[in-house]
Parts: C-alpha cells; structure tokens; sequence
C-alpha cells in the first residue's frame, strides 16, 4: 500500500515539524505539505489509514493512506466538475451512482439536481463516512437528501449485480493503489458500461496530466473498443498533485457530452463556486502535450 512505508497509527511521519507532508509513489519527488493546526483524529480503519487535521490556510483535511482527499478550502472544484459535467451532459438523469466519494461531496452537488429521482452510493469503508460526518459537516451534508441511499461494499461487485439500471455513474475514488486500484482497470469500465442504461454517462476520477499520462492513455485506448465516445476533462485543485486532476467521461450510445444539454438555473448557479456552462466546456480542451498523449493528435 502506498503509505505503509512511512505512516505509524501515531501520525508520527506523516507530520514533522508541524507540516503535513503528502509523499507517494504516484508523484515521485515531489510533495504537497500544509502547515497543521490541530490534529483532530487518525486511526486505522477496516481499509485504510485515516488522518482529519485542521490546517492553517486550508480549512479541514482528510487524508486517505497519506494521500489528501480533501480540503475544505478547495473541494468545490473537484466535487462540482466530476458531478456537473456528466449531470448536465445527460438531458435527463434520474437514477445516479455514485461509487467511493465516502466524504459527501459529490452527493451534495448530486442532489442540486431536481429532476434526479435517485441516488445510490457504493462506498467500501464506512470509516470514510463516520469520519466525515463527524468533521466534514459542509460535505456530509450530501447524506441529507432523502433521496440517497448507502450501500457499503465493493463498488464493482455491486455493479455486477445492477445491470442496465443507471443514467450517470460517477466514481469518486482514490488513487489507483490499494481498495481503489481495481477501480482504474478496463474489467471496472466494463461492468460501468454494463450498469449504465442506454444514454448513459461515467465519469470517474482519471488522474493527472502531468504524471500519469502512462496510466490514461492505456485505460482510454481500451475502453474506447467497448464505451461510444470517450473523453478527458480536467479542474484545477491546488491540494492534489501537480495541483491538477482529470475525469474520464464516457458513454452507452451517446456522442460528446463537451456541450452541456441542459441550462441551469440561476438559483444553482448562485450556489455554486465553480462550475459554469463555459467551463463545462473549457474542461475538454487540454494542453497539446496531454492531447497528443492522450489522443494521439
Ligand atoms: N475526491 C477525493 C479524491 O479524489 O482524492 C476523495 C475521494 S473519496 C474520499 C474516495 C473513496 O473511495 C474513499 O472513501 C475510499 O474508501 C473509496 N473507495 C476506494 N476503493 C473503493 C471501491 N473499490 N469501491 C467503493 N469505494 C471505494
């Protein structure tokens, strides 16, 4: 696992000299640090190391096996474009899947659509959301909405057993390293194809451009043979690595979803820090290095 080399349950290397510092075989040489205030809790859960801090200038933190997850200051960005591209790509999603995205966050942004009927989510390790009630209210929030339910296993396995049954599934996972790393793999992609209904949209977490280039383009390449259309997107996030991350947004008998099919009205966008209809189509267009490694053009 990526972390065990250098956590102890007592938090003791994952924090020096007051600093958080995020170091992990996905983003060799560098490290993301954050100055801590407060220590609020770590302990293992059944899947993982699990640290919440209060940072300095970050508001609250949680960190997955060393691997921040989420900051209060900056998690709009990721929560608002991995839920709002695909919601606002489909005319008219009722029934959405959420797999991971244990902290809320998605499931907030989810549930600012009115029009969808429901929403299940498949996290692995209810550590995850315990812990995110307790000292993430503004993202635990999602868990409020009546129409979301909670499943607690694999999110693959559960796909095997709900087949044709979503309009948008969303996986909001961690790095393709421990629980998660069966998430990143063409067999997940294809039980998503099989999940979705006809018109339907994935989007998952895809990583970052500018280090795991050697991860995207092989995982597209394959799951363009089985989805209609595949595409990349990506936000800016100051607190992941490379201060970048991408989604991987593809369909069941549907084209490009780069042009929002839906308008939005404006009480949403007044709550929203992030998404715009512009940006929903700015995501796509990526440096040429990334779509020329990505695309091959
Ligand atoms: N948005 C953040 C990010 O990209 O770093 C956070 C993601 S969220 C906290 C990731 C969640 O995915 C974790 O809570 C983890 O337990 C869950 N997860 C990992 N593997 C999973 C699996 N196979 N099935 C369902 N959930 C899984």
């Amino acid at each position: 696992c990526i972390a065990i080399s250098f956590i102890d349950n007592s938090g003791k290397d994952l924090i020096i000299d007051g600093w958080f510092h995020e170091r992990g075989v996905l983003w060799p040489g560098q490290a993301m640090s954050l100055k801590v205030k407060k220590v609020l809790d770590h302990y293992r859960t059944d899947f993982q190391d699990l640290l919440v801090f209060e940072s300095e200038n970050h508001g609250t933190v949680l960190v997955l096996d060393g691997v921040i997850q989420v900051t209060t200051r900056d998690e709009f960005s990721y929560q608002e474009m991995i839920a709002h591209i695909p919601l606002f790509a489909h005319p008219n999603p009722k029934r959405v899947l959420v797999i991971g995205g244990g902290d809320g966050g998605v499931l907030r942004e989810v549930a600012r659509h009115t029009g969808v009927e429901e929403i299940i989510e498949c996290e692995i390790d209810e550590g995850v959301i315990i812990a995110s009630k307790k000292y993430l209210p503004s993202l635990a929030i999602g868990y409020d909405d009546p129409r979301v339910s909670v499943k607690i296993m694999d999110g693959a396995k559960y796909m095997e057993e709900n087949q044709s049954s979503f309009d948008v599934i969303i996986t909001d996972s961690s790095d393709p390293i421990g629980p998660a790393s069966v998430l990143f793999e063409t067999p997940f992609y294809n039980a998503m194809y099989k999940s979705l209904r006809e018109g339907g949209i994935v989007c998952t977490q895809g990583e970052c451009m500018w280090l795991h280039l050697n991860l995207i383009r092989p995982l597209i390449d394959s799951i363009s043979q089985t989805f209609s259309s595949v595409e990349y997107a990506y936000t800016t996030m100051p607190t992941y690595p490379s201060g970048q991350i991408g989604f991987i947004i593809a369909t069941k008998g549907r084209n490009s979803c780069k042009v929002p099919e839906r308008e939005m009205t404006d009480v949403v966008q007044k709550e929203l820090q992030y998404y715009t209809p512009e940006l929903h189509k700015a995501a796509f267009v990526l440096p040429a290095f990334a779509q020329r490694a990505i695309f091959g053009d």
